[in-house]
């Protein structure tokens, strides 16, 4: 049996949620489908969530939801990057006053749940495998849950499906490579002796890559070094011993963690900053990473997925109210955003000096 609907969103990540609760907020008669791969049983990376997320959460009409799940607050964050000395860049002067430091599976769950309250329909376990199109430009799009395949009709595609970019792929698109960040990750228990900046997200830099850290809720304590692929693959760290040697070199993010012995197996994941080419098609968008990445230095991966997410969906509600500019505005506004982003990138890479050798820090100072 082959299903039809308006708008079939592939990918219940942040941006892929925020999309399903616009279109059925402004559109309550359109059939909106969620498609995840996942049940949401994994662990998954980007734990903290820029203080802007709370006029999100206000818009898509969720924020007392997302008081009551207790986010741990943070108050900004401590940066050893110029000098050794530490540097605080606190939320301070921000409207919310603070972020937060999340459990990545259960939010993504939470932010999904949301979209169902709100009427999508979300189908988790099933993936997106292809599609093609109709004579009547209908998508007949390829789905696969632990059955079989089946085929879904749908008229409109978001493809939120993360770095994977699935939809984009099958289209013939492809994605512009502005690094090779790559992060070895591991989650240990967090160090229990009180520290002035335990609620801070934690930035180290290194003569070859930055460490990052963050205490997370249960007492967990997420520590990542983030270096070019290359270079994490001459340093083997993927391998805990080496992983646990560096991290003895550091000053100040040895100190967050218990001991050694990591809760889960380290993984190793792709940082690098990405931008789709197209951002939009006929008929299709992408948002949140399927449309561009940002280096995790900025810790606003969770908040442009999600406000990229809010944004496709408006062109998409101006598409149903007859107005099919917004898929341009879209496109314009997605591609100003990335511009501003790799400006900002710049200027934060270029702060260090300290190794003017080192390869890592020249290939980012324009070399
Ligand atoms: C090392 C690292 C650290 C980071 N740290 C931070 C941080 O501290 N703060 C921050 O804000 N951001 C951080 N980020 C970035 C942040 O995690 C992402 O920007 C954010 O998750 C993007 O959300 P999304 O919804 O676009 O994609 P995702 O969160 O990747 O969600 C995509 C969803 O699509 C599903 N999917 C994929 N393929 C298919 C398919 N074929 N069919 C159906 N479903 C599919 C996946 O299961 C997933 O649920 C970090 C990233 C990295 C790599």
């Amino acid at each position: 049996m082959v299903e039809r609907v308006d708008v079939t969103i592939i990918g219940g990540g942040p941006a892929g949620a925020a999309a399903s609760i616009i279109l059925k907020k402004r559109h309550p008669d359109k059939t909106v489908l969620l498609v995840e791969a996942s049940h949401y049983e994994n662990w998954r990376v980007g734990e903290t969530l820029s203080p802007d997320a709370g006029k999100a959460f206000r818009e898509l009409d969720i924020w007392d939801s997302f008081q009551k799940n207790e986010p741990l607050p943070t108050l900004g964050t401590c940066a050893a990057w110029e000098s050794e000395e530490i540097h605080e860049n606190e939320f301070l002067f921000h409207p919310e006053g603070k972020g937060w430091h999340l459990n990545r599976v259960q939010f993504d769950q939470w932010m999904a749940d949301e979209a169902v309250k709100k009427g999508a329909t979300l189908l988790t376990d099933t993936r997106y495998v292809r599609h093609q199109r109709s004579s009547d430009q209908q998508f007949k799009l390829t789905l696969q849950n632990k059955a079989g395949e089946f085929q879904v009709e749908t008229n409109l595609v978001i493809d939120a499906s993360g770095r994977s970019s699935g939809f984009l792929k099958h289209s013939q698109g492809k994605k512009q490579a502005y690094d090779r960040l790559s992060g070895s990750i591991g989650f240990f228990k967090a160090d229990s002796s009180p520290s002035e900046i335990s609620t801070y997200t934690l930035v180290e830099a290194m003569e070859d890559g930055w460490w990052y850290s963050a205490v997370l809720p249960d007492q967990q304590v997420v520590v990542a070094y983030m270096t070019d692929a290359d270079i994490l693959k001459k340093k083997n760290l993927k391998e805990i011993s080496s992983f646990c040697g560096m991290l003895e070199q550091t000053k100040y993010t040895k100190l967050r963690v218990e001991n050694d012995v990591p809760l889960k197996p380290l993984a190793i994941l792709s940082a690098a900053s990405l931008m789709s080419d197209p951002v939009c098609g006929n008929g299709w968008l992408a948002v949140g990473d399927a449309v561009s990445t940002f280096d995790p230095l900025s810790s606003q991966g969770i908040y442009k997925a999600i406000r990229s997410g809010m944004f496709g969906a408006y062109a998409i509600s101006d598409f149903f109210n007859g107005d099919d500019s917004g898929f341009a505005k879209y496109e314009r506004f997605i591609k100003e955003e990335y511009n501003e982003y790799l400006s900002t990138r710049s200027q934060f890479y270029n702060m260090v000096k300290r190794w003017p050798e080192s390869e890592f820090w020249l290939r980012r100072q324009g070399h």
